[in-house]
Formats: C-alpha cells, sequence, structure tokens
C-alpha cells in the first residue's frame, strides 16, 4: 500500500512516524508545500536565535505521548518551571490570575473576591464561554482579565464562543480563592507548571528527532503544495504546484479544511462549501524584539489584556534557555498578536506595526525607551488558531462526515479543525494509523 500525506506539520511527521512501521506499507510520501517540514512548530534562526512561531513548550496529561517526546528529544532538552505573569494596571500578577488576587489594587482584589463569594450565575447552565467564566469566577474576575484577555486573543465576542475549551480552565475552588485573596500565592494549571523545551535549535527539534526515526519507506518532498486531489479508479490522484502527479492507494490530509475543499475535485454538495466557510480561526504576527535591558525580570511570558496595548504576550526567550540569548547579554523579546482576515490589524504594514509594539513596550515600561532596542523583525501566519465560535461543532462534523464518507483520512489542528496541542496530535495521529493498520 501507497500513502499520501498532504501536509509535512507534527501531525504529516508523526502520522507517516507510527505508519512506517507497519509490512503492509510499502511506501509513505509526505507532501508539504513550504521549502522545510513543521508547519506551525518550525523554528527561525534570527541573528543565530532560534525562535517558533510563539513560544512551544511541552507538556502533557497524556503520559504516553509526553514519555515518547521526552525519549524522542533525548539529552536536548531542559525542563523549566513556569514563572508567568498578567501585567495588570502596571504590575504583575501571578498567572493564572486568579491565584494571586492579593497582588491587586485593594479595590479589585475586593471586587474579585466578593463577585466570586456571591455569584448570582453560580447555579445556571452556561450555554457559552462568556457565561462560563461569570459562573465558575464571578463577575469581578470576568470583567477585570478573562473577558478583556480573551477578546485580545481571540478578536471574538466570548459571548459567541462555545464551551469546548473550558476542559483546558480549572475551576478554582473557593479556599484557593480566599488564600489568593489574602496573600498567600498558590499554584495553578498545575499539569503546566513544571515543562520541556529543547536546548537547541527551538521546537522544530521535535520535528527532527521525528525525522531521525524515519525508515526507508518514507519520502519527503516539500516545496510541493497540493494544488489537486482528485479518487479516479479507488485511486488518488494529486498534482503539485510543480505540475508532478503522484497517485496513492490511501490519502491523509493534515492541511487546513479551507484549503482540501478547494483542492479536492468532486461534486462537493453546497451545504459542505458553506460549513467550511463558516469555520473560524485567527491568524498571528510574531514580532522578535532584542532589546538591550528588560524590566520583565526572571520572568517567562507576560500576558497583557490592556486593549491600548497592541500584543496579548510577550514571551522572554532567554527563559528558555542559554541557547536562546545572546552572548552580549541582551534579551530577545518575542510578542504576539492575532487578527482576523481583513481586520484593521491585518491591514497594518509591518512598520506600522512594530512602531504600535514600540510604544507598548514603552508604555508598559517593559523597557525603558526605543534606544534600547537592537533589532526588530515581523512575520505573519495565517492559521494560528482554532475559534471555537458557537457554530464550530455543527460546521465541523457537516464537513468531518462527508470527507470521512469520500474516504479522506484527516487528522490535525486544522485538518481537523479542532484546537490541539502538539501532545493531542500526536495522540491522534497515533490513533489514526492504528485505524488504518486495522483496516488494512
Ligand atoms: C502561537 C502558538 C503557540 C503554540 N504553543 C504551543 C505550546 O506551547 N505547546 C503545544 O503543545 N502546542 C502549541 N501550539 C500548537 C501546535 O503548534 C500545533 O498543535 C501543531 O503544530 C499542529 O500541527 P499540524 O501538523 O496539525 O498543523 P500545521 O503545523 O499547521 O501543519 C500543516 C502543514 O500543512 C502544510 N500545507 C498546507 N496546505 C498545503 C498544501 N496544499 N499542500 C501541501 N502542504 C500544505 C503547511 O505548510 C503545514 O506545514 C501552539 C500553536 C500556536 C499557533
Amino acid at each position: 500500500m501507497k500513502i499520501g500525506i498532504m501536509g509535512g506539520g507534527l501531525s504529516g511527521v508523526s502520522i507517516a512516524y507510527f505508519l512506517q512501521k507497519n509490512d503492509k506499507i510499502k511506501s509513505i510520501e509526505i507532501l508539504e508545500k513550504e521549502h522545510e517540514l513543521g508547519g506551525l512548530c518550525r523554528s527561525f534562526s534570527l541573528n543565530g536565535l532560534y525562535h517558533d512561531i510563539g513560544p512551544h513548550v511541552i507538556f502533557s496529561k497524556d503520559k504516553e505521548i509526553l514519555d515518547l517526546i521526552i525519549n524522542f528529544l533525548g539529552s536536548n532538552k531542559n525542563k523549566l518551571k513556569r514563572s508567568n505573569k498578567i501585567y495588570y494596571k502596571n504590575r504583575f500578577i501571578k498567572y493564572p490570575f486568579e491565584n494571586e488576587l492579593s497582588a491587586l489594587p485593594n479595590d479589585d482584589r475586593e471586587y474579585c473576591l466578593n463577585a466570586f463569594l456571591n455569584n448570582p450565575y453560580e447555579r445556571y447552565e452556561a450555554k457559552n464561554l462568556l457565561q462560563y467564566f461569570m459562573k465558575m469566577f464571578g463577575k469581578g474576575m470576568t470583567d477585570i482579565y478573562l473577558k478583556p484577555y480573551n477578546e485580545k486573543i481571540w478578536k471574538f465576542d466570548p459571548a459567541f464562543m462555545d464551551t469546548q475549551m473550558i476542559g483546558r480552565i480549572p475551576q478554582p475552588l473557593k479556599e484557593d480563592i480566599l488564600k489568593s485573596a489574602a496573600g498567600t500565592s498558590i499554584e495553578g494549571y498545575l499539569h503546566q507548571l513544571y515543562f520541556y523545551y529543547p536546548k537547541k535549535g527551538g521546537i522544530n527539534s521535535l520535528i527532527k528527532s521525528f525525522v531521525n526515526r524515519f525508515n526507508k519507506k518514507v519520502r519527503i518532498i516539500t516545496g510541493s503544495e497540493v494544488v489537486k486531489l482528485q479518487s479516479v479508479n479507488n485511486k488518488w490522484k494529486t498534482k503539485t504546484d510543480k505540475g508532478v502527479l503522484k497517485e496513492y492507494d490511501l490519502i491523509i490530509s493534515t492541511i487546513p479544511l479551507q484549503s482540501l475543499i478547494k483542492i479536492y475535485k468532486s461534486n462537493i454538495p453546497k451545504k459542505n462549501f458553506d460549513s467550511v466557510n463558516d469555520l473560524k480561526y485567527i491568524s498571528l504576527i510574531i514580532t522578535i524584539v532584542n532589546v538591550k535591558k528588560d524590566n520583565i525580570g526572571d520572568n517567562f511570558a507576560v500576558m497583557v489584556p490592556d486593549k491600548d496595548i497592541i500584543f496579548h504576550r510577550l514571551s522572554k526567550l532567554n527563559f528558555l534557555g542559554k541557547s536562546y540569548g545572546m552572548k552580549d547579554g541582551s534579551t530577545t523579546l518575542m510578542v504576539e498578536i492575532t487578527y482576523l482576515k481583513d481586520d484593521l490589524i491585518d491591514r497594518m504594514s509591518s512598520k506600522d506595526l512594530e512602531e504600535k509594539i514600540i510604544e507598548g513596550l514603552e508604555n508598559t515600561k517593559f523597557i525603558n525607551d526605543r534606544e534600547q532596542i537592537n533589532f526588530i523583525e515581523t512575520k505573519r501566519f495565517e492559521y494560528a488558531y482554532v475559534i471555537y465560535d458557537l457554530n464550530h461543532k455543527k460546521n465541523v462534523n457537516i464537513v468531518r462526515n462527508y470527507f470521512a464518507n469520500q474516504g479522506i483520512k484527516l487528522c490535525g489542528r486544522f485538518g481537523e479543525f479542532e484546537y490541539l496541542n502538539m501532545d493531542a496530535v500526536i495522540r491522534h495521529a497515533k490513533n489514526l494509523s492504528e485505524e488504518i493498520v486495522e483496516n488494512i
């Protein structure tokens, strides 16, 4: 059997790794449109420093997959303890927000505590993300942090997002909130309190560790965008932008559903187009700012809910290990800005964005002044996060059923259109490879 995998991100690479072990599979080809593998797990070298598309840290509740990743990285990994903050009214509050309410100005702390203890929304069934915040955290924490931060990162009103993400948001215990308001800082999100990161090479080292384990059956074809997919006489035929034609017994798609529906040549019913067009996602700008000195302390990520600051998150890459900082003692900051296609941020030039970012760094006092900046560089990525809007579930079910009936296997963050982290992507790839092997 010959298998074609469209897309060479973490999903494509990990499915190939799992499938290659089966004797009945004779050949596997990965077709990737970029000139290198990795997708969102690419890492870029800038003046000798590697950085990801938003820092990609490794953590998981899935022990089997976490062990696999750790084993694959071998000695090329650091284990780090999270030190993240939320920037609010010129001060740093420990992340997650509800764990250090005592660091808030007095009025805000009282508001958060009172609204949590006397919460009129507690007994309602939460029908959307905003209602979930109000129910679980109360109106105080929702107004001060959860709502503005979520609006800023999603560019979408949480009242129009469903509750699929709530599994990621730990429910605060009453005793913990009381402690946190009284001044005992506690730890939350324990499964990511410690995380791993490659010592060298950024997260793309993980991709390389899969590729290093490929046997001769796996062929990687980069710089090859699939522009046409067709089923002819029980074979899958693909055509790339270079005009290269290929034929496979089975096809796996890890490319965004929006791209798949465009390249698939068949009589696709209109409702599938409509559902794909209605799927929501956000795009991402990352800007690297190398500065002589910063005022962020020994912290890694800082979340910024303030709407007057253009970025929602800033990360200090030096935190990740020795090889992520310059020898001259400067620090490398990465800021992240999300946008929706054609919104006002999307229309801004990189130069204007960088000006806004510098203003934000100065206004927050994360840097003293622009004279501190050694270099700055901006990149954009179209597919970054799936938005769980109120129609997401209905739309993905329609589209997935359609492709399943056509015999096209879907996998990955935008291949399945789910908010999957790296561990979940590898888990889905493993499950799909087992399902394929069972049915050969
Ligand atoms: C800002 C950010 C931070 C993140 N941080 C973390 C983190 O800290 N920890 C964590 O576990 N996860 C994190 N993730 C999630 C992680 O990046 C994803 O789970 C993972 O990279 C998804 O892999 P994928 O292969 O499914 O998708 P992708 O990486 O999107 O791969 C799809 C591939 O298909 C290719 N492609 C598209 N169209 C075509 C075509 N027509 N022909 C051929 N190829 C095509 C693309 O070029 C791409 O390489 C983060 C994601 C983002 C955006």
